[in-house]
């Protein structure tokens, strides 16, 4: 029996690293997709209803974190940080700093925040 994610992938052929690509999360933390990613996840689920899965189901078991948004945490920078696929690097659009891996960005936005409570007293 192949995984939910495999599935996908194969339903998506091709597109499936476009469809990959093109999901987003807005600030409320809540999964954004294009007119032709529903149709595409719709056609899925109708196709494979055994899995009883609904969209925000199969949305959580595909995606890989790749597409959260991160505030960026350099020091008077209000911009979004986000995953460049190609460069394979977190990136802020905003004053261009780029971290390597999920893990760095995490620990600058921890030392931001400490960073900032400290100066706050
Ligand atoms: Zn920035």
């Amino acid at each position: 029996m192949e995984s939910p994610y495999q599935l996908f992938k194969e339903h998506c052929g091709p597109k499936f690293d476009k469809f990959m690509a093109g999901i987003h999360v807005n600030r409320q933390g809540e999964v954004e997709l294009k007119f032709w990613q529903e149709k595409l996840l719709t056609s899925f689920l109708s196709t494979h209803t055994v899995l009883n899965l609904n969209r925000d189901k199969l949305l959580s078991l595909i995606r890989d974190g790749t597409e959260m948004l991160y505030k960026c945490p350099e020091n008077q920078c209000w911009g979004d940080v986000h995953y460049d696929r190609k460069a394979k690097e977190w990136g802020c659009g905003e004053c261009g700093t780029a971290w390597k891996s999920v893990a760095s960005l995490q620990d600058a936005i921890h030392e931001a925040e400490v960073g900032r409570v400290v100066s706050a007293k």
